[in-house]
């Protein structure tokens, strides 16, 4: 049986961002009889600002304090549609099933593609340690006691499902279209199927994997909706996990695209992570 591995950070990839056509944008501002440039070189940033300014075809005469005015402006005012245009794409590993339970409620502005249970073996699966359980060795023990036990009974049953699922599969192949095929015949149709059983075993086993179990999801945002997940799960009432990743999310998306989410501040709490905060809410 493969060793259960404990897993304590999570960690945050940016896999993908925008990039900004200059040729099309010149061409659009051209036709239109204007020239404009933002002072920004970040493409979320220089095209929520052209999204902001096609609202009211403010290229022209842009007002002093080039994007970061802009930007600000557009945050104090709660103008958040524009911020949709700002768009990440995302990987999340080493997280807990509890904790992507808690992302996914998050549905403006996002969207979601996580690991699969049902064809993925979780005899390999790492399992997440709360940090106030890992800390005390007690509550430590009896943690990965329980881990170890859920553990060994799901690679148990996945082990045990197969013959008996593979046995219904061709009971049912018999009962379908397949009641002319001799026994070797569907023996040999089973044998090709060997995805679809395993499969099948796995979806009833994961019934008892827990909330831990070690997970990856590839997340899109748009900076309006990263906004209202940083407040929502970097607050003091967020769950510890989610807030420790919303923390990571803020400190990449700060350098990542300081005017939009530069007016963010962190406080320590007094577990060791920091409430997200701002004076521009849920925009
Ligand atoms: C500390 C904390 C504790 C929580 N506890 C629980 C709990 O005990 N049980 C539980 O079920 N959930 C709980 N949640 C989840 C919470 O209820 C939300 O589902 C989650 O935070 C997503 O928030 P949201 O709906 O604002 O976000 P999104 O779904 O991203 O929506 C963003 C915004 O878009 C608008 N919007 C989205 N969909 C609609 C719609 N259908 N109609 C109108 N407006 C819409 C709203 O203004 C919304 O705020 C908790 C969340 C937090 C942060």
């Amino acid at each position: 049986m493969s060793k259960i591995k404990i897993i304590r950070e999570s960690s945050v990839y940016i896999v993908g961002r925008q990039v900004i056509d200059d040729g099309e944008l010149d061409r659009f501002l051209a036709d239109h009889g204007v020239s404009w440039e933002s002072d920004s070189v970040i493409a979320a940033e220089v095209l929520t600002e052209t999204a902001g300014r096609i609202c009211y075809m403010s290229f022209a005469k842009p007002r002093p304090g080039g994007n970061a005015a802009y930007l600000g402006h557009i945050k104090e005012s709660g103008h958040g549609s524009v911020l949709e245009h700002a768009v990440w794409n995302l990987v999340f590993t080493g997280v807990s099933r509890s904790l992507t339970h808690e992302l996914v409620r998050h549905r403006a502005g996002m969207g979601f593609s996580q690991l699969s249970q049902r064809y993925v073996d979780e005899s390999v699966a790492e399992y997440v340690e709360p940090d106030v359980i890992a800390t005390d060795p007690e509550l430590h023990a009896i943690w990965l006691e329980a881990i170890g036990n859920v553990h060994r009974a799901y690679v148990d049953l996945a082990t045990k499902l197969v013959p008996k699922v593979r046995a219904r599969f061709i009971e049912d192949y018999r009962l379908g279209d397949g009641s002319c095929y001799s026994d070797g015949l569907l023996e040999r149709v089973a044998d090709s199927s060997k995805t679809e059983i395993r499969k099948a075993a796995r979806q009833a086993a994961r019934s008892v994997l827990p909330n831990a179990t070690e997970t990856k999801i590839f997340v899109t945002m748009n900076a309006r909706a990263a906004r209202h997940f940083l407040e929502q799960r970097g607050s003091r009432h967020a769950e510890p996990e989610i807030r420790k990743l919303a923390n990571k999310l803020f400190e990449l998306m700060q350098i990542e695209a300081p005017n939009l989410f530069g007016d963010y501040t962190q406080t320590p709490l007094p577990d060791g992570t920091f409430e997200i905060n701002t004076p521009c809410r849920k925009i």
